[in-house]
């Protein structure tokens, strides 16, 4: 199948470097200490915060540090296609314990000794790329609730089809076989705290999938920054009024 037109443009009708549209808002679940929707083209996903709390589980609880607990979840409306299987998912384990990884990166955990930070994410809609866009939903969420961080953290997946290298992959363009680049970056301290790669690829051509990767990520963080500026404004109109 052809990936890409002759013309250059995607199924989608994007370019190959063109990253899907990005939409968010903050503060959509009123109970929660901290949350965000976050939007990458159809795919949608909410992410709420809960804590620094009282560790639930005594055992756990870290004298040093606060322990981060994440929970990955697709609603059975998410998807087209039937969801593989409703609950407890060897892929929803994985996806947890990545984004758990990834947010830990950012929050400064050592300000928080004995308490416990939950991050819930839950895939509305899915089409691709749902680890990325609950990496970047919980960020927003976490911002939302206060929790000190060092950095915004946020992610982007790339990959290659057609012998190009492609931008943000949608569900078509994942499900086609070829490789998928998911990167998590440090934007400010330009670290990288994730990279997961599910097929082979040669050294060179990586590194510029991964570049792109990169690239994405950076693009999340200036709208991100956006986002969080005009939630600042809008909070300090709201409090003169
Ligand atoms: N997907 C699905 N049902 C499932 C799992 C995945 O429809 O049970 C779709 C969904 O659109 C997802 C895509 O397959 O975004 C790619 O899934 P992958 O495991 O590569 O993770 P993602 O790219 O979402 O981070």
């Amino acid at each position: 199948m052809e990936y890409i037109s002759p013309e250059g443009l995607r199924l989608d009708g994007r370019r190959p470097m063109e990253m899907r549209q990005l939409k968010a808002q903050i503060g959509t679940v009123s109970k929660a200490d901290g949350s965000a929707v976050f939007e990458m083209g159809n795919t949608k996903v909410l992410a709420a915060v809960y804590g620094p709390r009282e560790v639930q589980n005594r055992s756990q609880q870290m004298n040093d540090q606060v322990l981060v607990h994440c929970q990955y979840n697709m609603a059975n409306f998410s998807t087209g296609d039937r969801k593989r299987k409703p609950k407890g998912d060897r892929r929803s384990t994985e996806i947890s314990l990545v984004i758990r990884q990834t947010m830990e990166a950012c929050i400064m955990r050592h300000l928080m000794p004995r308490s416990q930070i939950d991050i819930y994410v839950q895939v509305l809609q899915a089409d691709g790329g749902t680890r990325s866009a609950c990496i970047n939903a919980a960020t927003l969420a976490l911002v939302d609730a206060g929790i000190p961080m060092c950095d915004l953290v946020t992610s982007c997946s790339s990959g290659y089809l057609n012998s190009t290298p492609l931008l943000d992959l949608n569900y078509v363009e994942d499900s086609a076989g070829g490789p998928d680049v998911t990167v998590g970056l440090l934007p400010k301290l330009d670290k990288v705290t994730l990279l997961q790669m599910d097929a082979k690829l040669p050294i060179d051509i990586f590194e510029n999938v991964m570049q792109l990767a990169v690239e994405g990520c950076k693009a999340v963080a200036n709208y991100i920054r956006e986002i969080l500026q005009e939630n600042t404004k809008q909070l300090e109109y709201r409090r003169g009024q």
